[in-house]
């Protein structure tokens, strides 16, 4: 298993054939005594969004914590090609919502990755904090206990914290699922908006129409890679029964 880390590529082409910026062949991980993906291939675009689809059980979460480097493979390759490490963006339901946390200091936890938890934040923590909640439009919600907030306002303080990681590989757990069609609507444009900012976004979805909406696409069953392209190529009918069936 071989890691690497390389500077970007320049070309900012926002396609599902644009340059990788994570590329794997043969990728095969999961847990102690439980193997979950096995032999995966496939190039995640630079400067695009990338939905994992599969239904629950599938490995796109497993598949997520890879990318992060938290979950090391069993077998085969993974390249970076990027200079900073991913920013991961949890499922909301894995942050306690009773947790007496406001707004701004979940955000602030973004920047622990390069400070870590008991180093004063520099005023330039202070500012990337700020630039990301006004991003989010959650900057009025910052003296907010988590717990006061709608699910798609505790989203955005999320991928808030996300942002201030400056990573330019942004990972993210289900970050429409059990939204309103208003608020899944807003994730899904501000994940565009992101790529036109230099991100590179992976999320793992069950929302189909969240799907539809990337410029690319894994589709996975039983942690295995059944497609990949484009959403208009592989999500119908018959892929979407080869996934979805008895699952
Ligand atoms: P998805 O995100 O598609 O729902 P996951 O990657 O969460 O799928 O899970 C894939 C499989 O791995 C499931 O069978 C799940 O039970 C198992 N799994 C997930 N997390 C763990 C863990 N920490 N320990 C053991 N098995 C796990």
């Amino acid at each position: 298993m071989k890691t690497m880390f390389n500077t970007p590529s320049p070309s900012p082409a926002p396609t599902e054939d644009g340059p990788p910026r994570v590329r794997f062949t043969g990728l095969s991980a999961g847990y102690p005594g439980r193997p979950v993906l096995h032999q995966l291939a496939a190039a995640i675009p630079a400067f695009a969004v990338t939905a994992l689809v599969g239904p629950n059980g599938s490995g796109k979460s497993t598949l997520l914590g890879v990318l992060a480097g938290v979950i090391h493979p069993t077998a085969g390759e993974l390249h970076h090609d990027g200079d900073r490490p991913p920013a991961f963006v949890p499922q909301r339901g894995a942050v306690g919502d009773t947790l007496p946390l406001t707004v701004r200091q979940t955000v602030e936890m973004g920047r622990w990755s390069d400070r870590g938890p008991w180093r004063r934040l520099t005023r330039r923590d202070h500012t990337l904090v700020d630039t990301a909640m006004e991003r989010l439009g959650i900057a009025h919600l910052a003296a907010r206990q988590l717990g006061e907030l709608s699910g798609g306002q505790r989203q955005r303080t999320l991928i808030a914290q996300g942002l201030t990681q400056e990573s330019d590989l942004l990972l993210l757990d289900e970050p429409t699922t059990g939204l309103d069609p208003e608020a899944r609507e807003q994730i899904a444009t501000l994940l565009t908006e992101l790529v036109t900012d230099g991100v590179t976004v992976v999320h793992a979805t069950h929302d189909l129409e969240a799907a539809r909406s990337a410029d690319a696409c894994l589709l996975l069953r039983d942690g295995r890679l059944v497609e990949q392209g484009h959403p208009e190529q592989v999500i119908n009918p018959s892929t979407l029964a080869r996934i979805w069936q008895s699952a």
